[in-house]
This record gives structure tokens, sequence and C-alpha cells, in this order.
């Protein structure tokens, strides 16, 4: 459910006309709806009611700062996973203690600021990080407060690019050395073991692997307690998938669904959670709005050439995804299988084959590109010296620019040329 739809015939976001907007601020451009950020995040902490839980949104889906601070203010905290997004997170005003620090590869400057910034978790991904913690955390007198992410061996269904929780992916601890290495961070200086982490992937559209990753979590904590370990927490990460495809009839389960199996899964164990979700939340909250800058027919097909492009919006290119693709003003003309492409110089920029579009869309009309709130803009590239493109927030009949367009001197101010070029 979003609030994006047809009013008098014209796309709307919340109240706002889309037309409005682009005439404002120029195609092509993000728009997110505020009250479709809150239904989501609200939706998805009621799913958990009964359980003392966390939700920290993963900043990585969207780390727009007006986004992030909608959730925060809501009640998130936050999933981050690089120095960039820690200080994202922390400039829309995240409680430090609200704050997991996750990734697979965590350099020593990223691991210092996460402890001098007091987050409340970090999530580690190898032995070698685990030592290089205990190291830090003593030079520096702190503890940190860590889950060990375990690779549960579980293949997720999902597209292969987003699948992290199989022996072969690079994501996790190899679950026959977590045991171990539990046993060794409680003996380890600076560091307090007192939970584990798990994430599977990205895009999942069923329940059952979660709950098989679930239940093998469950029984890893029965026996590191047994072992004496004191876990008290677990983070069950992100994942959940959102529908894109309107002409799929693959139903993603729904929050309510999520959190009933996780009750279920991890009845009576006594533990806090903490939950990451990054594409439930903002997925739907957000569409990418372009122009049709021209229709080329030949004898095989009809292209409709967009103004959008694959370094705008790159998850068709890079995984083969779909996004439905809407006119803004609403056609009542028969529909033609067109190919909908970009201007960029790819064979890959083409962001749907044979989709069906209105037959009378012609050169200047809108059109926009749903679910476009996850993996959207913070994916996005200047390749082709294309400017990033604005994101836009709407909030009833108000909408802001939330990260305008940068000028080409702002775009080139980062270069200089060698001394020996003239
Ligand atoms: C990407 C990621 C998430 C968020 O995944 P979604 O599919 O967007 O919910 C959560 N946790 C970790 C560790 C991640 O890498």
């Amino acid at each position: 459910m979003h609030h994006f739809s047809y009013r008098g015939g014209v796309l709307h976001a919340e109240d706002v006309a889309v037309p409005r907007i682009a005439a404002e601020v120029g195609t092509p451009f993000y728009c997110y709806s505020t009250a479709t950020l809150t239904r989501h995040l609200s939706v998805f902490q009621k799913a958990l009611t009964g359980l003392d839980a966390t939700v920290c949104f993963a900043v990585k889906a969207n780390s727009n700062i007006a986004v992030l601070r909608t959730l925060i203010g809501l009640g998130a905290g936050c999933d981050v996973v690089s120095c960039g997004e820690l200080q994202l997170a922390l400039k829309a005003g995240a409680a430090p203690a609200k704050i997991v620090f996750s990734g697979v590869g965590k350099t020593e400057a990223e691991i210092r600021l996460a402890l001098a910034s007091g987050v409340g978790q970090i999530n580690v991904e190898s032995e070698a990080e685990l030592d290089t913690l205990s190291r830090v955390a003593a030079e520096m007198g702190k503890t940190a407060r860590i889950a060990l992410r375990v690779n549960p061996e579980v293949d997720a269904g999902t597209h292969d690019k987003i699948s992290t929780g199989r022996k072969e992916d690079k994501f996790g601890i190899e679950w026959s050395a977590v045991p171990r290495l539990y046993r060794k961070a409680a003996r380890l200086p600076g560091i307090d073991p007192t939970s584990v982490a798990v994430h599977i992937g990205s895009q999942i559209t069923e329940l059952a692997p979660f709950e098989a990753a679930f239940k093998k979590v469950r029984e890893l904590v029965l026996q590191l307690r047994a072992e004496g370990l004191d876990i008290r927490h677990l983070d069950l990460g992100g994942g959940l998938g959102v529908p894109y495809d309107h002409s799929s009839n693959k139903t993603p389960p729904s929050p309510e669904e999520y959190g009933a199996m996780v009750k279920r899964t991890f009845a009576g164990l006594d533990c806090k959670f903490t939950f990451e979700p990054g594409r439930v939340i903002v997925g739907n909250a957000g569409i990418m709005v372009s122009e049709i800058v021209s229709i080329k027919e030949s004898a095989e097909r009809r292209f409709v050439i967009v103004d959008a492009a694959m370094n705008d919006l790159v998850r068709p290119a890079m995984y083969g995804s779909r996004h439905d693709i809407i006119p803004v003003q609403e056609a009542s003309s028969g529909s033609l299988p067109v190919d909908v492409v970009g201007p960029v110089c790819e064979t890959t920029d083409c962001f749907a084959k044979a989709y069906p579009l209105p037959s009378s869309l012609k050169a200047g009309d809108l059109v926009a590109f749903l679910t476009a709130g996850a993996y959207g803009a913070v994916m996005a590239s200047s390749y082709n010296a294309r400017a990033l493109i604005p994101e836009v927030m709407v909030s009833g009949d108000q909408f802001a620019v939330v990260r305008r367009r940068p000028s080409f001197e702002e775009m080139v101010a980062l270069e200089q040329l060698p001394p020996w070029v003239e």
C-alpha cells in the first residue's frame, strides 16, 4: 500500500500533483511519500508487538537525510555499513545506542569511529575483524558490544546477486567456526559478545528461508548458553521483499506473517531483538519520474526513450529487475508493447522490454517508475556526465526538494589538472 494514485486522471504523490513537481524541479527526479514511509515503519513495528524489538533502518537502501530523520523521528534506529553512513545516521539524529554497524570489510578507521561514536552494536564478520576490534577497543579503553554475523548456510531463494547466507557467499562467519569464535570473543579484551546476527539476503519473497535460518540461530543460542555464554540479543537482519511487478503473482510475506514467524521461532528464548529492514520500509515509498524524450519506431520494435537512465536507477541494468512504469497522465487509449530505454550509451540501459504502455504517449509526456524508493538514488552515479537527479519529499499537500540537482561547476569541482598538462 502506498500514497501514489491517480486523481482526476493525474498521478498524485499524496495530495500533490506529480506534474506540479516536475514543472518546478525538472525531470528526472525521485519523489518520496512521508505518509507511505510512516505507514511502512509503523506496520513493521506493529508486527513485532510483544517482542522487545528495535527496528534499525538499513541506511544503504535510502540514505537521504530527510528520509532518515523521518524514520528516526518515529523511533527507528539505523543499520550502517560505512563511515559515511554512520555520519549520515548521526547527522540525521539517530541515537548512537540505536545504531548497528554492519559490513563485510570494516577498516580500522571505521572501527575507531564506530567505537568513538558509541554505537550500540558492531556486527563482526570474521575472526580477523574480531582481533582488530578487540585491539582497537582495548587501546581506546572501550568495550564493544558485538554480534558475530553468522552464515547459516541457507539459500534465500532470491536473486543470485543479493543472496548473502549461502556457504559460498562472502558474508558472515562460517557456521562450523561460530561456537569457537564466541568462546574466543568471550576471552578477548574490549569485547562483549552478547548478540548473534544473521542476514541472509534481500528481496526475499518467501518465509521459509528466513524460518530455516532463524531455527538454526535458535539452536545456536541454546548451545552457546549451555556453554555458559550470555546471549541475550538477536539481530535478525533485513531482507523482506516487496512487490515490484504487477504482472508477477509473487507476493512477498507481509510484515505480520514475518513477525508471527519470528515470535513462533524464538518463543521462550527471552531475548531482545534488532531488525534491519531497508527495502520493505522505503521501496514503494518512492517513485522516479521521467519525461519521454522521443519515441522511435523500427520495423521490429517501438522504443520509448526517457530522460532517466541506468545511472539514475541501476537496478534493471544491474539485477535484471523490473519496475512497474505508468503514465503520469492517465490515458484512455489502448496499450502497445514498447521498450522503455534511457539515453546512456549502453545496451543494458533498458528499463523494460515489450512493456505495455498507452499508444497515445508522446514526447514531453511524463512516466513514473514505481517502487523506486529503495536502492534507487543511493546507487545512482553520474555516468555520461549526467548530474545526480534531485530527490523530493512530499507530505500531504506540501513538497520540498531534499537533495537538489548539482550544477555543472559542482560536478567538476573536485577535478584538477596535473602540473604537466597545459
Ligand atoms: C542490505 C542489508 C540490510 C537491508 O536489506 P533489505 O533487503 O533492504 O531489507 C540489512 N542488514 C544488512 C547486514 C544488509 O547488508
